[in-house]
């Protein structure tokens, strides 16, 4: 089997003139209610309305995209969008990603089972990343997410989906956890749990973000997300949990454990220490069409029904440009692990630090070199504000 390969898009590294990287909230459909979701619990949530966009006008923004280094579909919960497999076609024909991603909260095993098999069938040249989400252990996660006996659902799922792993090769098991104040004080005990799964997959762990209505969840203690970091750095070194299936995988584990520090320091000093491609190199679209160049950032670049389901032309409209000025400017920050895969893999001042990394992951020792610039100084506009643009 042949996959997308994702070395097509080195030339971004030196021009960020096209986006490779969209994240698409597929619908705003949820059977979960997690008290911390930055889209639906939002205190200003983006596009809070509007009929969710049709297979036909999905298909044209696809067309109008290019190639596409990663699709991130999100919601709302992606696998209750009916056309989930034909929106995946869409896009694994006409932007050949190398990765599509579907987070999922696991409620519908079976549902999820189905569906991702289908989407491994349609979309053989991509590789198809599937992240449950595990915020605690047993009845810990259900009594977090509001959802009694999610826990149970969602190890159902990601055990279905082991089943799957090992008749396709282009299925990526792997699980999420939120970090917020209300399990940080458990994250040793998840991230073994998730170290001791036969499948697990890869583990990450995203910080909660976002303008939330319960503004508690976001009191996390930074000590301990280092801590958590440290942790998970510790399995994949192990080998307890694993590296990507995917071309560029220890590359790619190299930036997960670069990625954290920088988001622990980013938390730490509450600026931006790297240059963030948003708007340039990635997008977000909504379930009805808007774009904006983060999922933090509310600031539309505008809806696409108004620019004939093309993106090309909305991105050269004045309002677009004149949104991404700040954000290239340094004007906000936030540690939201998609940019910084990002800002990372594109920003040759930090691949000192990538591939020091890269070689400790792959059990060799670099070549004794000056000591690689910090990602302070690695950073070309430090933030011009101390606190960020976005909620
Ligand atoms: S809030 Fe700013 S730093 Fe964060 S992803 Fe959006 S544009 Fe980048």
């Amino acid at each position: 089997m042949t996959f997308y390969s994702p070395w097509r898009h080195l030339p971004s590294i030196f021009r960020k003139g096209r986006p490779i990287q969209l994240t698409f909230f597929v619908t705003r459909d949820c059977n979960a209610k997690c008290p911390w979701c930055f889209y639906l619990r939002s205190a200003d949530g983006m596009d809070a309305g509007g009929v969710e966009l049709s297979l036909d006008e999905i298909r044209k923004i696809s067309r109008s995209l290019g190639r596409l280094l990663w699709v991130a579909f999100s919601g709302g919960e992606v696998f209750l969008r009916d056309d989930l497999v034909e929106i995946s076609g869409a896009f694994h024909d006409q932007n050949r990603p190398s990765v599509l991603l579907f987070p999922t909260n696991g409620l519908l095993p079976e549902r999820v089972h189905d569906q991702t098999e289908e989407i491994l069938k349609r979309c053989p040249n991509s590789v198809i990343v599937v992240k449950v989400s595990i915020d605690g252990v047993g009845a810990s996660h259900d009594v977090l997410r509001g959802s009694p006996g999610g826990f149970e659902k969602a190890m159902e799922t990601h055990r279905l989906l082991g089943e799957l792993a090992g008749d396709y090769v282009n299925l990526e098991l792997g699980i999420n956890t939120v970090f917020c104040s209300d399990n940080q004080d458990r994250m040793a005990e998840i991230i073994d749990f998730v170290g001791g799964l036969e499948t697990a997959g890869t583990h990450t762990i995203s910080a909660v973000r976002g303008n939330l209505i319960e503004q508690r969840y976001k009191n996390i203690d930074i000590e301990k997300y280092r801590h958590a970091a440290d942790r998970l750095e510790t399995n994949l070194r192990s080998g307890a949990t694993g590296v990507h299936r995917f071309t560029g995988s220890r590359l790619k584990a190299a930036q997960d454990i670069l990625q954290r520090r920088l988001i622990h320091r980013t938390l730490s000093e509450d600026r931006r220490l790297v240059p963030c491609y948003s708007g340039r190199l990635s997008l977000v679209l909504s379930e009805s069409g808007e774009v904006y160049p983060c999922e933090i950032l509310k600031s539309s670049f505008g809806n696409l029904r108004d620019f004939g389901h093309d993106m090309r032309k909305l991105l050269r409209s004045e309002r677009a440009r004149a949104a991404i000025r700040p954000i290239t400017e340094g004007a906000c920050h936030c540690t939201h692990e998609c940019n910084f895969i990002n800002n990372i893999l594109f920003n040759p001042r930090l691949y000192p630090a990538l591939i020091k990394e890269w070689f400790k992951l792959n059990g060799l020792r670099p070549a004794p070199q000056a000591p690689p610039p910090s990602p302070e100084t690695a950073s070309c506009r430090p933030s011009t504000r101390a606190n960020s643009a976005g909620p």
